[in-house]
């Protein structure tokens, strides 16, 4: 493949490995009815039609440039470096669109990226997934272009099953990503800023990855994660307000920036100072210490004059439920917004 020209795109250099593989592994696939059409892939110089997919998804724009997807998966294989510095996700328009590629280009789905193709057939990376999605069988088959006997369905059966093919996309991403494989997908788009900014002003700009809070699904929607005030912020546009957390995870960008050192930021030195006609404020100021923290340090000293806790005293006990009370739903209430 062109891995030069691509590789000098991004400046991107991996180490190349694996070449060598190819339509030989293609056809090791056993099961899966794409060995034959991307053995065809591999003559059809790039733009080939997949003859055993739905003709609706074959006639989607051609570009000469690029290959199909097809060759994605085989040049997945031979050498993805050079697909991921492809940017594949701008310029890579496909001759023809699977369902990875029609997923992950559907609005609000660019924090995805796209997971190759022989990693989804690994069964091993898909351990435990078939108890938390239904219809995993049919949804498995959907995500990998395999024909699925419709006609036996019911309109609402077929769309559970497209909705289960969405969910196991990100439950697969989530695993995904975090390989090394994966990071260099998501690598390229860091760089492509699809996941967006810190809005924090002194990052000035810094690029954000995706994170979810919890790794349980319909938990949390995803957040963004600032590398470089290590704050959480909801993504910029609400389009990705639906997505789960979990397709992404809790350890992604996390360990993508342990995997890529020179990526991690400087902290920023600037700290934002409030200013009322150019004076400070106090630090003794009710504006340091909102009411809440007021009124419970008077309660606390006004009770015993120590720490309501393990006191005898009955006020004493109220101020302690009170102020315990307080404290417990204030907690609460952070941590609600945090979600
Ligand atoms: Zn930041």
């Amino acid at each position: 493949m062109d891995s030069a020209r691509k590789s000098g795109k991004t400046g991107w250099e991996a180490p190349s490995s694996g070449g060598g593989k190819g339509a030989s592994d293609k056809s090791d696939k056993g099961g899966v009815d794409k060995s034959s059409s991307s053995a065809a892939a591999d003559d059809g110089a790039g733009n080939v039609k997949e003859e055993g997919m739905e003709v609706a998804k074959d006639v989607v724009a051609s570009n000469e440039e690029d290959v199909a997807l097809e060759g994605e998966e085989e040049e997945d294989e031979e050498e993805e470096e050079s697909e991921m510095s492809g940017s594949s996700e701008l310029t890579a328009s496909e001759d023809e669109t699977t369902w990875i590629t029609w997923f992950c280009n559907l609005k609000g789905n660019n924090f995805f990226c796209k997971i190759d193709e022989d990693y989804i057939q690994d069964d091993f990376n898909l351990t435990g997934l078939s108890a938390l999605v239904p219809y995993y069988d049919y949804a498995l088959d959907m995500m990998l272009d395999v024909d699925i006997p419709i006609d036996n369905l019911s309109d609402e059966q077929q769309e559970m099953i497209e909705t289960a093919a969405e969910v196991l996309y990100g439950l697969i991403h989530a695993r995904f990503i975090i390989t090394i494989r994966g990071m260099q997908r998501m690598y390229e788009k860091f760089f492509n800023v699809d996941f967006g900014r810190c809005p924090r002003v002194y990052c000035q700009g810094q690029n954000v990855l995706p994170v979810g809070l919890s790794d349980t699904p319909r938990n949390f929607s995803v957040n963004v994660y600032c590398p470089r005030c290590q704050e959480l912020y909801y993504p910029r546009s609400s389009k990705h307000a639906n997505l789960d957390g979990a397709y992404f995870g809790t350890t992604f960008p996390h360990l993508f920036m342990l995997a890529h050192p020179d990526l991690i930021p400087p902290k920023s030195q600037q700290a934002y100072v409030p200013r009322i006609y150019g004076f400070r404020i106090s630090k003794e100021s009710i504006y340091y210490h909102p009411r809440e923290n007021n009124s419970t340090s008077k309660r606390r000293t006004n009770a015993t004059g120590t720490t309501p806790t393990g006191s005898g005293n009955a006020a004493a006990g109220d101020a302690a439920a009170v102020v315990n009370g307080q404290q417990g739903s204030s907690g609460q209430k952070e941590r609600m917004r945090r979600r």
